[in-house]
């Protein structure tokens, strides 16, 4: 036989080579040619193929080529279709024990049965209505698909990953009538065949919104001192994590953009949050209901979530907070008798003014020491008493205010201490409005 030009082999004398030297399962020889004649599944494919090459050969042998003998003993033997008259009429044992597939040792099918089952039951068990399958497939069975392409020059192939993956996830979804979703599955499910498991990768839901804070001495994160206690009694933390049993989620991480310090109020629109709930088996939200669980947590902190979002939004809220503008009111006491004449001069001072500020000494030991400018764009102010007046300030996000306000012993330049030729302190502060970006 001219088999030697591998371009102008026809595909049965090819299946015949492979199968002289390979023995393979429907599934793995069917794969080899996988992108000839659509709307086949490989097994059909591998075993159309072995049944065409045996008729092929039989017909040599009946015509007496002498040479076709061996090889069809060959390939009944590799191809594991029991032929049993034609295993008669070629004197092939029956008893004699086939052998397993060269790349799969027969596991692909079993795999494809066993892992469909088992995925098909948690994405019920979960009511998931999307999914991903992945596979890791172990070195040795793709060193030996690739030994069998490059030896027979293959191009019509597909990998046996791709296989797995497209079949368990065709079977998964006539069981569960769930999705196959390649851009955003709410599970994925990696199938490690190194070591025979599933690992199951349930994304996050992340949902957007707005929260506010009447209250003071509350912390965004529950915040626990060296001796175990809590430096506050209460943190928006605690009140998202509330909403942990309602997701049936395992963990939830809070995305904030910006942060006010713990007695400072956050009020009027309030401040963006996205809430990233991980693993959760809810997916259906019903945002009415994940409100008022939220909000009736403390009267102290309200919230507003208003829709879910994706991964990519938590990087755009927490560069929101640069760029973004504030409204903050603050109550002012100073050392110095103050007249209401000087009040307007401050608010002039401060029309338009770009403010160095060195990172406030009262953080120093969490963060590191640099310049910052940032635009205060107009200060009010109300006159209360000698000692004592009111800030509106709108600024720009991310301007350390109290230390506008004091100066932080001239870390802060320009400040209102400077400006008013006093020392100032501030007793109250709130945040009014919050520029969003989202
Ligand atoms: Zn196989």
């Amino acid at each position: 036989m001219a088999l030697n030009k591998t371009s102008d082999e026809s595909i049965l004398e090819i299946v015949v080579r492979v199968l002289e030297k390979y023995p393979l399962c429907d599934r793995c020889l069917g794969r080899l040619f996988a992108h000839l004649g659509k709307n086949l599944g490989n097994d059909e494919r591998g075993k159309a193929l072995k049944i065409a090459a045996i008729m092929e050969l039989h017909k040599k042998v009946l015509k007496g080529d002498k040479e076709a003998v061996n090889v069809l003993k060959k390939i009944l033997i590799n191809s594991r279709i029991p032929l049993i008259e034609l295993y008669k009429e070629m004197n092939i044992g029956v008893q004699e024990e086939l052998p397993k597939c060269y790349i799969c040792e027969d596991r692909l099918q079993e795999i494809i049965n066993i892992f469909s089952e088992l995925i098909a039951k948690r994405i019920a068990e979960n009511k998931m209505q999307s999914f991903l399958i992945g596979v890791i497939t172990p070195h040795n069975i793709i060193e030996k698909e690739t030994e069998i392409i490059k030896k027979f020059q293959l191009q019509y192939w597909e990998s046996i990953k791709r296989e797995i993956k497209r079949e368990i996830g065709k079977r998964v979804q006539q069981m569960t009538g769930a999705k196959a979703d390649f851009e955003t599955p709410q599970v994925t499910y990696i199938i490690d065949l190194t070591n025979n498991i599933v690992r199951e990768e349930i994304r996050s839901v992340f949902i957007f919104g707005v929260y506010r804070k009447l209250g003071r001495m509350i912390s965004q994160n529950i915040w626990i001192k060296r001796d175990g206690t809590r430096k506050y009694r209460l943190a928006i933390e605690d009140a998202i994590k509330s909403t942990l049993t309602y997701f049936k989620a395992s963990n939830v991480v809070v995305h904030i953009a910006g942060r006010e310090d713990a007695d400072v109020r956050m009020l009027g629109n309030g401040r963006p949050i996205i809430i990233e709930y991980k693993n959760p088996h809810i997916y259906t939200i019903d945002l009415t209901t994940l409100n008022s669980i939220l909000n009736s947590f403390s009267q102290w902190i309200k919230f507003d979530l208003k829709m879910t979002t994706r991964r990519e939004a938590v990087s755009r809220i927490k560069m929101g907070s640069i760029g973004a503008y504030k409204i903050y009111r603050a109550l002012i006491y100073s050392e110095k008798v103050l007249k209401p004449e000087e009040l307007i001069r401050l608010e002039k001072a401060f029309e338009g003014k770009t403010v160095m500020q060195k990172t406030p000494s009262r953080i120093l030991r969490r963060k590191s020491d640099k310049m910052r400018y940032r635009n205060v764009f107009q200060v009010k102010t109300i006159y209360v008493s000698p000692h004592v007046f009111e800030a509106l300030i709108r600024c720009e996000g991310g301007l350390y205010v109290k230390e506008l306000i004091t100066g932080d012993n001239g870390r802060t330049t320009p400040n209102f201490s400077q400006v008013l030729e006093t020392n100032l302190r501030c007793l109250m502060l709130d945040v009014l409005y919050v520029h969003e970006h989202i």
